[in-house]
């Protein structure tokens, strides 16, 4: 493939001034969208809008006036028509850990004759560990076990699963689950699923409904380019509702906050899983990344995520050696990031970053790669490898300064 043929390919791409929408700094080619996504473009003025007008002037009356009170069912719903979810299921609020909490103890609510809260082995840790901290907190009745990902369907049809907590692109190899599928086997043996969506929200269509989910969460400072530490979301199909006592009880999910009753009402619907007073200002920059979104044709979004991922690893195979491929060759079965591995990874991946490709390093030995459509063009990734490349031939890599490892990688 030739310079040429690749710069074709970003002329004829559809969503190419999607990028104009990005602030991406010079000389950065940003392959970590997929860890924090890239600040939109109209993101400072919102939020100064919503600092020295909403907050400042307008303060108290603002909850009303606007409509801060509404702020995590209305973004609730704009995530929604992303993942397939019909209005009034989906809340954007509090952490993805804390929502993958309420889910879990939801789901061992509506299923309190099992026992087990099954995720698999290596998934993304702070899932794995909320299942330890319900379990323990429930005293015996429920079990935290993981097995390996091969083992999950086999697993489930012992029946005592209440429910399977399963990320759907998986973050470190961006291994795709087949929602549809899994969904099916899941409800076949009356275990409920609760769908990991941070690294699929946003990165490729996604159809909760249609794949009769019964729980999903995510996070919004990925793919949705919420900003550091945006608010997450929960999403609980309709059916499940009613029927459950929020574990996570704030006044925020009572049927009526401000009448101040001492005892707890659930409120209606989705609202009962809402806990604390919203983040207004996370709520206000997470609300500018997800109305980018609403001219985005997801169907091309997917393809032209698969196009990148296959070109990237073309390009590393044809140009370096000593990479083994981490994720799913073919694209129908990965999500929109490439892994590869290499014993020396996280010195490669340091050295990269000092060139201004930005990826990430997940231990012990996983590059990860992560590829926006929005903003990542075909050149992009044609600049990444030629500088991986040099990286490797040049033994760049190897100087002292780049096994440092910092506190976050
Ligand atoms: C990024 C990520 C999270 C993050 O959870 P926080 O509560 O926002 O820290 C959770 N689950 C998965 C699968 C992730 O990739």
């Amino acid at each position: 493939m030739t310079l040429d043929e690749i710069n074709a390919l970003d002329a004829t791409d559809p969503l190419r001034e999607m990028r104009d929408l990005f602030t991406i700094p010079d000389g950065v080619i940003y392959l970590d969208g997929n860890s924090l996504g890239v600040l939109p473009k109209a993101t400072p003025d919102a939020m100064s809008d919503m600092i020295h007008r909403q907050w400042g002037q307008d303060l108290i009356r603002s909850w009303n006036s606007n409509d801060w009170i509404n702020a995590p069912r209305r973004l609730g719903d704009k995530i929604g028509s992303l993942i397939g979810a019909a209005p009034g299921q989906v809340v954007a609020a509090d952490s993805t850990s804390v929502n993958v909490f309420k889910a879990l103890s939801a789901a061992s609510q509506l299923n309190s004759d099992k026992s087990a809260l099954l995720s698999e082995t290596g998934n993304f840790p702070t899932d794995a560990y909320m299942m330890e901290g319900l379990a323990s907190a429930s005293g015996r009745q429920l079990s935290a076990e993981l097995v390996e990902r091969s083992q999950i369907l086999e697993r489930l049809t012992k029946g005592d699963v209440a429910a399977l907590l399963l990320t759907q692109t998986h973050y470190k190899t961006g291994a795709l689950w087949d929602m549809a599928e899994v969904t099916r086997r899941a409800h076949d043996v009356d275990a409920l699923v609760i769908w990991d969506l941070s690294h699929s929200a946003g990165a490729l269509p996604v159809e909760l409904d249609a794949c009769n989910a019964d729980f999903a969460v995510g996070c919004g400072y990925k793919y949705l380019n919420g900003g550091p530490g945006a608010p997450a979301f929960i999403y609980v199909a309709e059916r499940h509702q009613g029927k459950v006592m929020p574990a996570l009880s704030g006044w925020m999910g009572h049927a009526a906050p401000f009448a101040f009753d001492d005892r707890y009402d659930a409120g209606k619907g989705i609202d009962r899983f809402l806990c604390g007073t919203p983040g207004i200002l996370g709520m206000c920059a997470l609300e500018v990344g997800l109305d980018i979104f609403a001219d985005v044709d997801m169907a091309a979004l997917r393809r032209k995520s698969q196009m990148l991922g296959d070109l990237f690893i073309k390009l590393v195979e044809e140009n370096t050696s000593g990479f083994e491929l981490a994720s799913p060759r073919v694209a129908e079965h990965r999500g929109s990031q490439v892994s590869i591995r290499h014993r020396d990874g996280y010195a490669i991946m340091q050295a990269l970053i000092d060139r201004g490709v930005i990826g990430d390093f997940r231990a012990p030995d996983i590059l990860r790669f992560g590829f926006t459509p929005l903003y990542t063009r075909y050149s992009d990734v044609w600049t990444a490898v030629s500088e991986l490349a040099d990286v490797m031939n040049t033994n760049s890599w190897k100087d002292e300064k780049y096994t440092v490892r910092a506190a976050v990688t």
